[in-house]
């Protein structure tokens, strides 16, 4: 089964920032896979901004760079970089903004903000005291989105001066990924599912971001945020919602987003025992503290915690949420734990087994079914616990095998001005509004974060936390 390729409308997409590392190593990738795959029309137009002195040659020539690793046929190349051009503007300043928008043409025009958060706000004023912005445009914001409930309804405000709701993109990548939003159509595509997908039938749900790295060239950002805001306030949370969220009426922006803030209202503020922060530490001398040059850093770059949300769908159902850096593996997933039967008709000796529903977002997409079968082979009745695999690859084949990366699927998304898998400004303050005390309460304590092993699954009270509820982390496999 081959994909179908629907073309957009032709745009204009000014990506300020556009000598930046997100923009090198995403942005241009995702929008040449794009056009190679036929989505981009030719008189589409990339406009590349940042305060280098380039011209449209030697931009060009950085991002076919940046495309070196691309398997590219030498016209795809070709035809993606025509549609390339560099404009050299300081952000901060009022000098070059009318050349900007004299290149620009009449339809949609999107503005991506690939550039530090201080400047968000300046982008967005100058875009309409400089006339850039039309009824058409649109502007693409990345994360982070504040820095606590307070920066986040200031930013908020500021982009709602200049730009409507309907014309503001949040960004958190994780929605745009392809099992992100199978699991919308797993959940509200089958029957299966949901009647099955409430406390009764679910013991708990873990939800696991792991990576293997280390902060890297992140570090001075890294060590004001945390693992906390970086991680938990937004990607986490987002799939929280999806988990949790009641069926909307319809598939449309407003219908999907309103289900998910009404999730995130409905968390129960976390305890402070259940929650663990931790910090990696090396013997070696490559720990977090060595990495960021501050022996005394107290910033987490792992959490796990316990939450829970009170409606009733999910009353006395946990959901376990972990992410850190620099764990045993890169690995993104989640666990829907059903309950064990009520009863085993196949005595003790047959042991417990509970149905789990795993959805791997990285890597290695897919969704597998745990299900219990009879162990083959004469001697009795044992069972075995197998999985189903819902591998994306083997049921649509081979060139369904590296699904579109999740910037290709939402820079799309802009163009065709669908804001589904784009975080509304409610749900931003909403997620912040639910982070803000935990950190407070670490500040106001003192909380120092447990060290734990590079390359372990975290602090062992991560494990305790679980323990002492009678459960265990599913394994971090990459
Ligand atoms: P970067 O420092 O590599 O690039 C910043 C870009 O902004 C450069 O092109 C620079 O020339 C330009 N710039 C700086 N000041 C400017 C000004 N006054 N006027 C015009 N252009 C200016 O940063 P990055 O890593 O590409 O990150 C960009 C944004 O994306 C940040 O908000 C970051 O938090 C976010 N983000 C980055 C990543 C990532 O993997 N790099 C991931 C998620 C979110």
């Amino acid at each position: 089964m081959v994909s179908r390729v629907i073309p957009v409308d032709p745009f204009d997409l000014v990506v300020f920032g556009g000598t930046g590392d997100l923009a090198r190593r995403k942005i241009m990738p995702a929008l040449f896979r794009r056009c190679a795959a036929g989505q981009i029309p030719d008189a589409a137009r990339i406009i590349g901004v940042a305060r280098h002195d380039h011209d449209t040659n030697s931009y060009r020539a950085l991002i076919a760079e940046s495309l070196r690793a691309e398997e590219a046929e030498p016209c795809h190349l070709e035809g993606f970089l025509r549609r390339l051009e560099y404009r050299s503007l300081d952000a901060t300043d009022p000098a070059g903004w009318d050349s900007l928008a004299a290149c620009l043409g009449e339809g949609v025009r999107a503005f991506y903000f690939s550039v530090s958060p201080d400047l968000f706000g300046p982008l967005a004023e100058r875009l309409r005291n400089h006339g850039l912005a039309t009824p058409d445009s649109r502007i693409v914001v990345e994360k982070p989105f504040g820095h606590d409930l307070g920066s986040a309804r200031a930013l908020n405000r500021t982009l709602a001066a200049h730009f409507g709701e309907d014309q503001t993109y949040r960004i958190d990548h994780y929605l745009g990924k392809e099992t992100v939003q199978n699991l919308m159509a797993v959940r509200f595509g089958n029957m299966l599912f949901e009647p099955l997908w409430n406390s009764q039938y679910v013991d708990h749900i873990q939800i696991t971001v792991a990576e293997s790295m280390g902060v890297g060239a992140r570090g001075a950002y890294y060590d004001q945020a945390g693992a906390m805001r970086d991680m938990m306030q937004n990607h986490l949370m987002q799939l929280l919602c999806l988990i949790a969220m009641e069926p909307p009426a319809k598939f449309d922006p407003d219908a999907v987003r309103d289900e998910k803030l009404k999730v995130i209202r409905a968390l129960d503020p976390v305890k402070p025992h259940h929650i663990v922060r931790g910090q990696y530490a090396a013997e070696t001398g490559c720990g977090y503290r060595e990495e960021v040059g501050d022996p005394r850093s107290i910033t987490e770059t792992y959490v796990a915690l316990k939450a829970h949300i009170s409606n009733w769908r999910w009353a006395g159902t946990p959901f376990y949420l972990r992410t850190g850096k620099r764990l045993v593996a890169r690995s993104s997933i989640i666990n829907v734990m059903f309950k064990d039967a009520p009863h085993s008709i196949f005595g003790e000796e047959a042991g417990r087994h509970a149905n789990v529903l795993s959805i791997r977002l990285q890597p290695n997409e897919g969704i597998t079914l745990k299900v219990t079968i009879k162990e083959p082979g004469p001697g009795g009745m044992r069972l075995v616990d197998v999985p189903l695999d819902m591998s994306f690859a083997k049921a649509l084949g081979p060139e369904n095998q590296n699904p579109p990366d999740a910037y290709e699927r939402l820079i799309m998304d802009v163009i065709r001005g669908n804001q589904t898998l784009f975080m509304r400004g409610d749900e931003v303050e909403a997620a912040w509004a639910w982070t803000d005390p935990i950190i407070a309460g670490w500040q106001a304590r003192g909380d120092v974060p447990k060290p734990y092993d590079c390359g372990s699954t975290g602090p062992g009270d991560a494990e305790l936390l679980m323990k002492r509820d009678g459960r265990r982390w599913q394994g971090i496999n990459p």
